[in-house]
């Protein structure tokens, strides 16, 4: 479980999440055996993906698709108003560095595009799209909330992972101005951009999260809400019965056939769902198709 703190800053000017992020992206290299390679790029895109869930409100979710054409592959992240965050990458063994840092770019690739696809319980989804400008998740995100949504912003992430591949430090601040928010309030947060640029060093020196905040504006903040953020996945055996139902009948007369069992894995947690040959008889009679005697 993590924490993450909403705040007003600059007499109300400025936006700021803050979000402590090492406990969920343990929970993703746990769950997917990651390198920490890619297990910085999922970590990163997961806690800006936690911060801009909690923009949302109600039962409103969002999902953030990246495809940098690196070796990593696909990394996906859902996210929802409830500090629920769940992720996963299309290579999870792979591990780049350079001068001993762990190197994101190459990891992640910066030949491709971000998408955001918000689902605000409207008719339609909403999904916005920018072309990937460095491969450095904090810049490319920082241009996606300029480009897309029109805010300018400031986001510093940082990790530092012990020698046994887990996270020790990992989390993220995001920065946003108010439309109210004025010239001097930009030189203000420009004057801070140094000591945020080392952002694992200020979550290493101060835990209590509230003391970074302390640290960037003083006493002019105030936090409008703390709340507990976890690596969470939706998914149930009943979920991917509907997805097994759905292949159709013909399909499920097959797996009974050869295996006489069906296995599903979930792709965002690495859950491991069994049916055996009675419950693939019952999915036989919701799901589509002709009927074994009919194929004949
Ligand atoms: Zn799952």
């Amino acid at each position: 479980m993590g924490i993450l703190i909403k705040a007003l800053a600059l007499n109300e000017r400025v936006r700021v999440y803050l979000a402590n992020t090492v406990d969920i992206t343990n929970e993703a290299i746990k769950r997917h055996d990651l390198w920490p390679s890619a297990a910085s790029v999922l970590g990163k895109t997961m806690t800006i993906g936690v911060m801009m869930g909690a923009m949302l409100k109600g039962d409103e979710a969002l999902t953030i698709k990246i495809d940098g054409n690196g070796p990593i592959g696909n990394v996906i992240v859902d996210a929802d108003a409830k500090g629920n965050v769940r992720g996963y990458v299309g290579r999870e063994h792979v591990h780049f560095d350079k001068k001993n840092m762990i190197d994101d770019v190459t990891t992640l690739g910066c030949n491709g595009y971000i998408d955001v696809i918000k689902d605000l319980k409207l008719k339609d989804l909403f999904t916005s799209s920018i072309p990937i400008q460095t491969g450095d998740l904090a810049k490319d995100f920082t241009y996606y909330f300029a480009a897309s949504e029109q805010t300018p912003s400031l986001i510093s992430l940082g990790s530092y992972f012990a020698v046994n591949g887990f996270a020790e430090v990992f989390g993220g601040i995001l920065i946003q101005l108010m439309p109210n928010a004025t010239e001097d309030d930009i030189n203000y947060l420009e004057s801070k951009v140094e000591l945020l640029s080392s952002f694992s060093k200020l979550l290493t020196t101060y835990p209590q999260q509230e003391n970074i905040l302390k640290l960037i504006f003083g006493e002019n903040f105030h936090i409008i809400e703390t709340k507990e953020i976890q690596f969470n996945c939706d998914c149930s055996k009943e979920k991917f019965a509907g997805g097994i139902t759905s292949l159709g009948k013909e399909e499920i007369y097959d797996m009974i056939a050869t295996d006489h069992k069906a296995e599903v894995v979930c792709h965002y947690c690495k859950e491991v769902y069994h049916y055996n040959e009675e419950e693939l008889k019952e999915l036989l009679k919701y799901a589509k198709g002709n009927n074994k005697n009919e194929i004949n």
